[in-house]
């Protein structure tokens, strides 16, 4: 006691050991932010289709998602969508939080880049808030690009990495960066239950066809017979995970216990954009050229997942061809460029 006030923190004991845990029957509230978006809403497909009889909450702001995404859920009792922007608080009754909300293409989130980092701090602090107060398990989607422009190849978890500070791509990747930082100090000193999942990049049905991303920019233009725009040289890689097995990382990464620590969860089989280039002509049309247009700036380049941790923690790796998860996709995208 000073001055008659009692100073609390220095005489708490950690919280872990006071707080119970969370009663968890077969049947979860879970919510989803960023639900309406291309991982999320593949996530939401899954949490509700799962015979344990989930609840979905979804909160998401519109920004680049969409309730199209989400069209076959309306209606049913166990799902809800909240139009919510989560860099503001929210009070809700759940089990799980999967903390998707935030733009993930370089072109949205480099638009407004003050509201992408507000989104990434402020909307992580916001759900890993209401996380604390319900006891729900928090898992964060982080992102590869935490690693930067990575100097060790392939990346595994314990690499810091190599981000510039003061780039246009660092909204997102310190966004991310404090998000995690932030996640691991409500676990450390708030007890929260977390999970950091470090997304690699991924693809599938239902990507916006604007996004401006590799995959969906390939896959479009294949289809519409336009020329391929291979940034630089194509010489710069990536490794591409199919939807279906991000969602079933993440899913396990959420329910496996005794997690200590953030997983990546990608396909380490890495192209570069050029051989990328050629998958998709081959399997989409073989008749488009390449452009070769203007490099970005501070553009990663290579990148591929260690996923020794996620193989020996979860028991999960991906199963899907890049060639045949790009022909799942192109059959979306030709619906939805064609009517
Ligand atoms: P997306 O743009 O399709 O989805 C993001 C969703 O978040 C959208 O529905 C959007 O409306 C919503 N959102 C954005 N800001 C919001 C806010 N302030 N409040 C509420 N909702 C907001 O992107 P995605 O590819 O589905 O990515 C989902 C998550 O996975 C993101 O956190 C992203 O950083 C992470 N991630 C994705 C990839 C990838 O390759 N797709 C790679 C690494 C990490
Ligand atoms: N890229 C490209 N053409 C495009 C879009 C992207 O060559 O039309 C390149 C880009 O330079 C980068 C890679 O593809 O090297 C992946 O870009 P994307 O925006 O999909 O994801 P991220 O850079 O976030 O991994």
């Amino acid at each position: 006691v000073e001055g008659g006030i009692t100073i609390l923190d220095e005489h708490r004991p950690p919280i872990t050991q006071n707080v119970p845990p969370p009663q968890r029957g077969p049947a979860l509230r879970i919510c989803v932010t960023g639900g309406a978006g291309f991982i999320g809403s593949h996530l939401v497909d899954k949490l509700m289709s799962m015979e344990e009889g989930h609840t979905v909450i979804v909160v998401d702001n519109l920004f680049t998602g969409s309730k199209e995404n989400l069209a076959q859920w309306f209606g049913n009792p166990r799902f809800e969508f909240i139009r919510h922007d989560v860099t503001f608080p929210l009070n809700l009754e759940v089990d799980q939080i999967y903390h998707l909300a935030c733009p993930a293409s370089p072109v949205h989130y480099k638009w407004n880049p003050v509201k992408t980092l507000k989104t990434s701090f402020l909307g992580t602090m916001q759900m890993l808030g209401l996380a604390k107060r319900v006891k729900a398990r928090f898992l964060l989607a982080s992102t590869s690009e935490i690693y930067g422009d990575p100097l060790v190849h392939p990346q595994a978890e314990s690499y810091w990495g190599n981000v510039n500070t003061l780039g246009v791509r660092s909204c997102y990747d310190e966004g991310k960066r404090a998000a995690e930082t932030l996640t691991m100090d409500y676990h450390r000193q708030e007890g929260v239950e977390i999970r950091i999942a470090r997304i690699f990049n991924t693809y599938g049905p239902r990507m916006s066809l604007s996004d401006g991303r590799v995959v969906s920019n390939f896959v479009g233009q294949a289809i519409r017979g336009e020329k391929l725009t291979v940034q630089g040289n194509g010489q710069q890689s990536r490794s591409f995970c199919y939807v279906s097995d991000m969602v079933d990382g993440l899913i396990k990464l959420m329910n496996t216990e005794g997690i200590d620590g953030p997983v990546n969860i990608g396909n380490p089989n890495e192209f570069s954009i050029l051989e990328l280039s050629a998958i998709i002509r081959d399997v989409v049309n073989k008749n488009v050229e390449i452009d070769f247009v203007p490099q970005t700036q501070d553009d990663p380049k290579q990148r591929q997942p260690d996923i020794s941790r996620a193989k020996a923690w979860l028991g999960w790796e991906p199963k899907i061809q890049v060639a045949e998860g790009i022909k799942k996709m192109a059959t979306d995208f030709r619906t939805r460029i064609r009517g």
